[in-house]
């Protein structure tokens, strides 16, 4: 599996780790578009929102958590889920993005 994701939820590739379940990750991005830029995956491979199952659910549960350990949860942070090439999905393992620490602009590119 080359899936760059698939390879930092296997702790193949180092990733900053923010939180872990058993089916859910968490890591700072590589690329940061704020001050807080963590992105939410689930261990899976999951392409996109095509294949999804109950794991939404702990994705969500997890970004509250984030939210909560990187101090945004108060000030307020965004979730981004880009799907496809229109929205610029790089990598197709699916993920949201969430997003702090810094005013938003909306709307979002
Ligand atoms: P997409 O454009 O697919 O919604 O977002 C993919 C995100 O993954 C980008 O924000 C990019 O910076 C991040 N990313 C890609 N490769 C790596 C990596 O090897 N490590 C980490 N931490 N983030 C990555
Ligand atoms: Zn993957």
């Amino acid at each position: 599996m080359s899936c760059i994701f698939c390879k930092i939820a296997g702790k193949e590739v180092k990733s900053s780790i923010v939180l872990e379940s058993g089916t859910v990750m968490a890591f700072d991005d590589i690329s940061p578009q704020a001050p807080v830029h963590v992105v939410i995956i689930p261990k899976e491979h999951i392409t996109s929102v095509a294949g999804l199952n109950g794991i939404v659910q702990e994705m969500f549960k997890a970004a509250i958590k984030v939210a909560k350990a990187k101090g945004v949860d108060s000030s307020g942070y965004r979730m981004v889920m880009n799907s496809g090439s229109d929205a610029g999905q790089a990598v197709e393992h699916m993920h949201f993005h969430l997003i702090g620490g810094r005013k938003l602009v909306w709307p979002p590119g």
